[in-house]
């Protein structure tokens, strides 16, 4: 049974018996800042769970992407040497909600596991939560399945919850004897060496836990169940490991190809490595198909995280040259057609992956001279290993894993202070859980005053109306202390939050930012400064009294502001063709990556793998003020979702979309998803221009732009500074180029005059033995020069160096309060002389400090009056290496 057919027997399985099929949420959970990714069946059906939101159905199956690399349920490490552990997996799962209850969920189970899936009950096992009696007596009935193999464990492994408080319950587990000829072995030892194979979990909401711990049972039990694919089918397809499913296989074998490796028992190094890149190909496409960029934080750090996680193990494989962006296509052989999130973006993932690759193999060699110089400092200092912050350093400023740092140490025979690096590590973890910690409270405690079932959305008229008269403020909050409270009444000065029935205030989301106005009652006005909302559909207005008091039920009149509104109209109907307009100009691969709608500007991220060209930008914004000028009218319309996207609606992945959906066209150009606000004439856009165009990731582009006013406004200034360069260069603007251009090059021939007198100057002196002396035998030129910039300091010391012959150079030059020395040591004194002590020495007495290379060093100071004394010390310290230790 391949892998493709064991998924549609499961959702097929359950739809005959009344359940919706249900697709795969994507990685990231929509509106739940608390969970980084999806890692379970459950995470989209959670309000419906908590009761929050009512289901589309009773009954829902689901194929779910899950990634398990943090928090509460982090495999990550495990994965490679565990045949049955994945970062990145697909659960299949069932759901009941409030509909059947343990009976049903059982028997589905049994059912499907036995009769649909064929599996023998004489290598099936059950557990049961060791309380669960009910549970333990339904299995013995539906499977008659032995006492001896209905397992009761402790809360640990089966039993089940949402949160601290909320649902939760027994669980009941599945497994597979993958040895039965074997004789049986204990439970716990057949668990632990992955004998017993537990596929399914069969989660029982029983109970709603409160705060002190007491359990009530819930009105309407629900069903969550989750079984691992590749666990099913590796048992289903009779092999011990998931990686040697059809799910796998093609990947490890092209990687075996590829650095033309043997795959073997799946135990030794290179099995391993070879079943980490396959994991972890399918971790970073999935998370790339899903809008995840790589980044040094959040999301995006985790997927880079993973991506050099890969490159290392590839690199043990022999891989010297990026190799992982090669197998972006045959993943998508093996899962595109039932994840065309993956075929859609696979041009821009193997973009992405290849150019992460690509830095990554260039910061292991950079990070590696860092390396160097801190073991260097390190042991200057005398320690013999690296200290835990010096590590976390390296870490964090230049990306190195941990191992790799301690490679090059080990090569180089130094310690690491392991423990210090996880300290400092951990202190950072503690900074950011706090600073995230502390914004989602903040929502998290709004949303617990204010929300609540039922009564909480608000009707949004927005789209047709900025003003809305009669709109009653139904719930109010302030925060006191940092703590959200709901109160009766805002009084006047006071920041606060509202809720109304009914609001043309637009809520921050999908890049358009909350919209700002006015409330007015009688004897009282608010500004509204920002407007959120959650998924329940409440709107909460952040507000400001200026007069009067807003009490709760007060019926107050809502206005946004029209100018602010319009701009941002304009800008997020631009954004929708300045989009269009990068795929005609770039190509089909382009896809959005973010964006932001502002009134005063707009910013959108694209997937594109280099800088644009400057016509390129222009082409770009040549089609959209073509756009403009055509005065084209918007067309906005609300319909099912599937046929949007039948008729080319651009649908982003990673975003959640209801059964209807609404449409922004602009006829003959552009169709999108979006549910923002819009011009009605692209005309009303007046004018656009980009201001600029930089990369924010690897393979991640972002342009700024503007439109209307402000890009009227931008065009005015920069006229201005055009004209005032013009002025300053004292001819007319069409002149002002050519005029710099000369300019500059008389300049640069001016300062290649002067270099050249300065070395004329000290190369004529050198001779005549200014500064040139004997010591023990060498000869030494130790003196001051006037002041050069760095490189020709260089030069003029490698200058004397090579007209010495033989002999040690040290030189000096100050001005504007500081001191640059150099010193130079011909070839044949290597041995006997260090450059970097002796400039180590000269530094000392200007207050400064430096070293290199034993040929060639340079350092600093910042006490010119001491110049002579430095070039002094330098002398003596010829004289001390030359004379050699104890001498
Ligand atoms: P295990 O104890 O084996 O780690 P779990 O108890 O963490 O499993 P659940 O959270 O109950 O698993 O998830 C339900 C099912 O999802 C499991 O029965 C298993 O089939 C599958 N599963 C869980 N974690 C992984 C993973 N990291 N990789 C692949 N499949 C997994
Ligand atoms: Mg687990």
């Amino acid at each position: 049974m391949q892998s493709k057919d064991v998924r549609q027997s499961f959702i097929d399985f359950f739809r005959e018996r009344g359940h919706l099929h249900v697709p795969s949420a994507p990685l990231v959970p929509h509106g739940d800042p608390t969970l980084l990714f999806t890692n379970a069946g459950m995470v989209q059906f959670k309000d419906y769970f908590l009761g929050r939101e009512t289901p589309p159905a009773k009954r829902a199956v689901t194929a779910q992407k899950c990634l398990r690399v943090s928090g509460k349920h982090n495999d990550l490490e495990n994965v490679g040497p565990s045949p049955r552990h994945h970062t990145l997996f697909e659960m299949l799962g069932n759901f009941s909600f409030g509909d059947y209850f343990k009976a049903e969920a059982i028997e589905f189970g049994w059912e499907l596991v036995t009769r649909r899936w064929g599996l023998s009950p004489d290598v099936l096992a059950a557990t049961v939560f060791e309380q669960d009696d009910e549970a333990a007596e339904l299995w013995r009935k539906i499977s008659g399945l032995p006492p001896e193999r209905i397992h009761r464990c402790g809360a640990k492994d089966n039993f089940w919850a949402m949160g601290d408080t909320g649902p939760c319950g027994p669980c009941s587990e599945i497994y597979v004897d993958l040895h039965p000829g074997r004789p049986a072995v204990p439970w716990d030892e057949g668990t632990d060496s992955g004998r017993y194979l537990e596929i399914w979990n069969l989660v029982f909401m029983q109970f709603d836990r409160a705060a002190d711990g007491t359990m009530t049972p819930l009105p309407n039990p629900s069903i969550d169940t989750g079984a691992g694919l590749e666990r099913v089918a590796a048992v289903l397809q009779g092999v011990g490991s998931n990686y040697d499913t059809d799910l796998f296989r093609p990947i490890i074998a092209a990687a075996a190809e590829l650095s033309q490796r043997a795959y073997g028992s799946g135990e030794g190094a290179d099995d391993v490595a070879m079943r980490v890149i396959a994991d972890h190909l399918r971790a970073v496409s999935f998370l790339l198909a899903d809008g995840v960029i790589p980044s040094n934080e959040g999301r995006g750090y985790v997927l880079r995280r993973i991506l050099r996680r890969a490159v290392r193990h590839g690199m043990h494989l022999g891989f010297e040259e990026p190799f992982l962006h090669r197998l972006v296509p045959v993943l998508g052989e093996i899962m595109g057609s039932f994840y065309p999130e993956l075929d859609a973006s696979r041009e821009a993932t193997v973009t992405t992956v290849r150019a992460e690759e690509e830095k990554f193999l260039a910061t292991i060699a950079t990070g590696a001279r860092q390396v160097q110089e801190a073991i260097e400092a390190a042991r200057g200092a005398g320690a013999r290993a690296l200290a835990g912050p010096a590590v976390f350093q390296l870490y964090d400023t230049f990306g190195l894993p941990l191992e790799v740092i301690r490679e090059i140490a080990e090569e180089e025979r130094f310690g690491v202070d392991e423990a210090g690096f996880a300290t400092a590590l951990e202190e950072q973890r503690q900074r950011s859980r706090l600073a995230t910690g502390e914004q989602q409270k903040r929502m998290g405690g709004l949303r617990q005053v204010l929300g609540g079932a039922g009564d909480g959305a608000s009707a949004f008229l927005g789209y047709d109306e900025l003003r809305v008269e009669g709109a009653t403020a139904t719930r109010l909050a302030a925060e006191r202390d940092g703590q959200a409270i709901a109160v009766p009444a805002l009084a006047a000065g006071e920041p606060g939050v509202a809720v109304f029935d009914r609001t043309p205030f637009y809520a921050e989301s999908g890049g358009q930012v909350g919209d700002q106005g006015q409330a007015r009652w009688p004897g009282g006005r608010a500004r509204v400064l920002d407007v959120h909302k959650d998924t329940s559909g409440t709107y909460y207005h952040w507000l400001h009294v200026e007069e009067g008091r807003l009490e709760r039920g007060q019926v107050v009149e809502l206005e946004v502001g029209e100018s602010t509104r319009r701009d941002t109209e304009r800008n997020h109907t631009a954004t929708h063709l300045l989009h269009t307009a990068l795929r005609q100009v770039l190509g089909e691969g382009v896809r959005q990556a973010g964006s932001l709608v502002h009134p005063d500007r707009l910013r959108f991220d694209f997937t594109f793998g280099r800088p644009l060209a400057a016509d390129e930008l222009r082409r770009v914004e040549d089609i959209v003020n073509e756009r403009v000028r055509l005065a084209m009218p918007t067309r906005i319309v609300e319909q099912g979702y599937q046929e949007a996207v039948a008729r080319g609606a651009m649908a982003l992945f990673g975003e959640k979309y209801g059964d209807r959906v609404r449409t922004v066209e602009v006829p003959g150009f552009s169709l999108e998803l979006c549910g923002g606000c819009h011009v009605r004439n692209t005309g009303e856009i007046g004018l656009f221009t980009i201001t600029s165009e930089r990369g924010i990731a690897s393979g991640v582009r972002r342009i700024e732009a503007l439109t209307g006013r402000g890009a009227v406004d931008h065009l005015h200034a920069q006229e201005s500074l055009a004209a005032a360069a013009a002025g300053a260069l004292g001819v007319p603007l069409e002149r002002a180029a050519d005029e710099a251009r000369a300019l500059h090059e008389r300049l640069k021939a001016g300062e290649r005059e002067l270099a050249q007198l300065r070395r004329q100057l000290v190369a004529g002196s050198g001779t005549a033995g200014a500064g040139e002396r004997e010591v023990g035998g060498v000869k030494v030129v130790a003196r001051e020069v006037p002041l050069a910039p760095a490189d020709e300091l260089r030069n003029l010391a490698d200058m004397l160096r090579q007209k010495l012959g033989s002999g040690v150079v040290v030189l000096g030059a100050r001005g504007d309060g500081k001191v640059s020395l150099v010193a130079a040591v011909s070839a044949d004194l290597v041995g006997r002389l260090h450059a970097g002590n002796l400039v180590k020495a000269a530094a000392n007495a200007v207050g400064g400090k430096g070293g290199g290379r034993p040929d060639f060093a340079q350092a600093g100071g910042r006490d010119p009056d001491k110049l002579p004394a430095a070039l002094e010390a330098a002398v003596d310290e010829v004289a001390h290496q030359l004379a050699g230790p104890g001498g």
